[in-house]
């Protein structure tokens, strides 16, 4: 397992690097936002210990930015006690929970092995709706009939992401501009005649009878709940 510090303060990045690494933790630590940024670009960790005052980029900005990316890992946040830890869980932080300092040493390692276990349950999980089910990892879809499978449906990158935002919102409308937000990437300049085509080649493959998809004039798309 390994695990990035964002810790500007020397005095506590590495006794806490040192206790996880005794515990059996790859640790790297990087002392500000930006080379935060580059090394949770290039690495593959599977938490992010962040904490919230940083010089220059500090941690909210740190947690947008990956979830802007994409970047699914998993953010702990460090804040101080006497910080706005309320108001914390106001802001769409992208944060998956919350440590006050000063910590314990146990605690802390308990919410990060269940952080790392809620993400990789998350990854594993397939989407069910109607008679088939979404494999994101895999861009897959699987039909099937009668409790058999009775076809394999292979999915763009695109047609995933889309389908897959779809699903775990599948309550509410998405328009056009969160959709485009959530599966391409940030620096693309969009037009809405590319999402277009994308819902309708993923209609070709899935929904021929636009029954599942549903198109909401004016307002965006949603999975059928029938
Ligand atoms: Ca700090």
């Amino acid at each position: 397992m390994k695990i990035l510090i964002v810790e500007d303060e020397n005095d506590i990045a590495v006794p806490l690097k040192n206790s996880l690494e005794k515990k059996g933790f790859a640790v790297d630590v990087a002392p500000e936002g930006k080379s935060a940024l580059e090394s949770i670009r290039k690495n593959n960790y599977d938490c992010i210990l962040l904490d919230l005052n940083l010089p220059e980029v500090d941690g909210l900005r740190v947690s947008q930015i990956i979830r802007k990316e994409k970047n699914t890992t998993p953010v702990i946040m460090l804040t101080a006690r006497s910080q706005i830890y309320d108001k914390l869980e106001g802001f769409d932080s992208g944060a998956d929970d919350y440590v006050t300092k000063p910590f314990d040493l146990p605690e802390l390692i308990a919410r990060i092995n269940a952080v790392i276990k809620r993400n990789s349950l998350n990854k594993l999980l397939s989407l069910r709706f109607d008679n088939f089910e979404l494999f994101p990892d895999r861009n897959l879809v699987k039909k099937y009939k009668g409790g058999k499978v009775i076809a394999e449906i292979e999915l763009s990158n695109k047609e995933t992401g889309i389908l897959e935002y779809l699903l775990r919102n599948s309550k509410k409308i998405i328009s056009t501009e969160e959709l485009l937000e959530h599966v391409w990437d940030s620096e693309i300049d969009l037009f809405t005649d590319t999402l277009k085509t994308h819902i309708k080649t993923l209609r070709k493959k899935i929904d021929p009878n636009k029954n599942i998809i549903l198109t909401i004039r004016g307002k965006g798309y949603r999975i059928s709940s029938h």
